[in-house]
């Protein structure tokens, strides 16, 4: 089994499911005592949110390439970025890094057009709804992704940031999610994106309309498939 590199705490909330269902995963595929070859690396997610704040994206990318290469030195064989948000910066993480990164949007793409759906609707930060860094990739796999209206959008970020990054969850916030995603769905939406690693606190197959892709658990289910191969 190849060791995986999670490069976390963004948040530290999303990062504890990441360990939690690699786990399950593992014991659940190859049985007995088995569990995964991990290495994890969990950055204060106070320094990072400040540079995302301030708009300092190429200071966060240098602290991720750091960190990336760190984790080769460590033993790892492939690097799960275990945030959508900052696969922004995938590009300057990976650089001079030279073993692969599992991208979370490629991951979700594929596990989308495998049950031929093709307009997700996207739950995430604002900066994944609102740049191109994320949704130009599902367009590339051949989706149509529809993304939340302003108030919308401002709300799914709001509840992310304020609750779920500090593992808060509300019964308030999560019915304000359920619509959010009901209105994506009269949108036309035929599918969501969990597309914030966080999101999956509050929204699952039991509580929205259409089928649900929660980027963290396809995340770790593409990783562990890389893993054992
Ligand atoms: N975990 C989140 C995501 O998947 C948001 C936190 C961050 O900005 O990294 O986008």
């Amino acid at each position: 089994m190849k060791t995986i590199g999670i490069l976390g705490g963004m948040s530290a909330a999303s990062t504890q499911v990441y360990y939690r269902e690699l786990c399950d995963m593992t014991r659940k595929r190859l049985g007995g005592l088995h569990s995964p070859e991990l290495l994890i690396r969990s950055l204060d997610f106070a320094r990072i949110e400040h540079l995302q704040m301030k708009g300092e994206w190429d200071a966060a990318g240098a602290i991720l390439n750091d960190e990336a290469k760190a984790l080769q030195r460590g033993g790892a064989n492939l690097i799960v970025l275990a945030t959508n948000t900052m696969h922004k910066l995938a590009d300057q993480m990976m650089t001079g890094v030279g073993i692969p990164m599992v991208h979370i949007a490629d991951a979700t793409a594929e596990a989308i057009t495998s049950q031929r759906l093709k307009s997700p609707g996207l739950m995430a930060t604002a900066f994944t709804m609102e740049q191109s860094f994320y949704t130009d990739r599902l367009v590339a796999a051949g989706l149509t992704p529809i993304i939340p209206n302003d108030a919308d959008r401002a709300e799914t970020h709001r509840i992310i940031y304020e609750e779920l990054c500090m593992d808060v969850t509300t019964d308030e916030s999560e019915a304000a999610y359920v619509e959010i995603a009901g209105r994506l769905v009269g949108a036309g939406a035929d599918c969501l994106i969990l597309g914030c690693t966080e999101v999956g606190m509050l929204l699952n197959h039991g509580n929205v309309q259409v089928p649900v892709f929660d980027t963290t658990l396809i995340h770790c289910s593409t990783a562990l498939n890389k893993a054992l191969e």
